[in-house]
């Protein structure tokens, strides 16, 4: 197998690291160096791949630079826009080749010297490997989402993690093509990841403050991610209307009755007032079932219209290759 892989200039690199860039024109040769110095010794054949996501700094100059110094190690790929992180991620999955993929931030928060031990662990049997920051260097503003992001997270996909924030993660290549043949186009990487593995594993990493640069995500950003994760993981908010709906609807009926009952044994209450309260719960408890009728139909049409793969295949007996 070795020998194929150095006389076929198209065998697939053992690693491929993913890397969202946007306007990290101060991070990026630090990154560039330490990738380098920790992949080189442990990895025959790797490539980086950095996805400038519409930077207006010198990111892109920077990042073709490095291409030009080790064409062989590092790729660009440059969107138009900023489109975001996850959508980079996506970028880098779609050009990514190795039989492992890694993802990481460009900040340098995330330790590119932890990649050995992500692929270790990845090694030992597992389909995604992801990091679990064991002492966040970040602001309260940041962590208190995350814990409420994890929690909910760890009951909608049904695989508790520790830290579904950290982007140091490792996945096989078949995980990475069940999300390569996803067609949505916003969603975030390691819950859709779940979907698709089996075996998952978490390992603590060391996080870094952010020394250069701002961090990208303002609340609007952070705001907008959690929306995504709400919508394209769980139909919960629509349940939970309609749930509501019949509630409300039985609680009308069984005023309804306790008036009815209370005509009969007591005598007609003041003017029937409550009697139209009765009906108009109903009513109300109704039409709130109805629309989370509908929202169920339109949450349906959405996961028909995001064209997830129903399955990804681990292994087959028989038949073509
Ligand atoms: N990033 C990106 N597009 C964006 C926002 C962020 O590619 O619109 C990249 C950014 O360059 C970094 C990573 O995503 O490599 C994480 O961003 P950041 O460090 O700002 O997030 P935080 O650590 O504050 O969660
Ligand atoms: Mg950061």
């Amino acid at each position: 197998m070795s020998v194929e892989q150095n006389t076929s200039a198209s065998a697939p690199p053992e690693l491929s690291v993913v890397i969202p860039v946007y306007n990290e024109e101060e991070n990026l040769p630090e990154l560039g160096r330490r990738l380098l110095a920790a992949l080189t010794p442990r990895f025959a054949d790797f490539e980086i791949i950095l996805v400038d996501d519409g930077s207006t700094d010198r990111s892109w100059e920077l990042i073709t630079n490095l291409h030009q110094e080790h064409p062989q190690h590092f790729r660009g790929v440059r969107f138009f826009r900023n489109f975001g992180q996850h959508p980079a991620v996506f970028a880098g999955f779609q050009a990514a080749r190795g039989q492992v993929v890694v993802t990481l931030d460009a900040d340098l928060q995330n330790p590119p010297e932890e990649i050995p031990r992500l692929v270790d662990k990845l090694n030992e049997g597992y389909d995604t490997v992801g990091g679990w920051r064991q002492q966040r260097h970040d602001s309260w503003l940041r962590k208190f989402p995350s814990l409420l992001v994890n929690r909910v997270m760890g009951w909608v996909t049904g695989v508790r993690l520790k830290d579904y924030g950290c982007m140091l993660r490792a996945y096989r290549r078949e995980v990475v093509d069940g999300i390569n043949r996803c067609q949505e186009t916003t969603s975030f990487i390691p819950a859709l990841a779940n979907l698709f593995a089996g075996r998952v594993a978490e390992i603590p990493v060391g996080h870094a403050e952010r020394e250069r640069g701002a961090s990208k995500y303002g609340l609007g950003k952070l705001v907008r991610l959690n929306f995504d994760l709400m919508t394209g993981f769980s139909h919960l908010p629509i349940h939970l209307v309609g749930f509501l709906g019949i509630a409300i609807a039985l609680l009308g009926l069984g005023f309804g009755l306790f008036l009815f009952l209370r005509r009969l044994f007591v005598g007609p209450e003041v003017e029937g007032v409550f009697t139209l309260f009765a009906i108009l719960f109903v009513f109300v408890g109704l039409n709130t079932l109805g629309l989370a009728l509908i929202g169920e139909y339109v949450g349906r049409i959405y996961r028909e219209v995001r064209g997830r793969p129903r399955y990804v295949i681990r292994q087959t007996l028989g038949g073509e290759e």
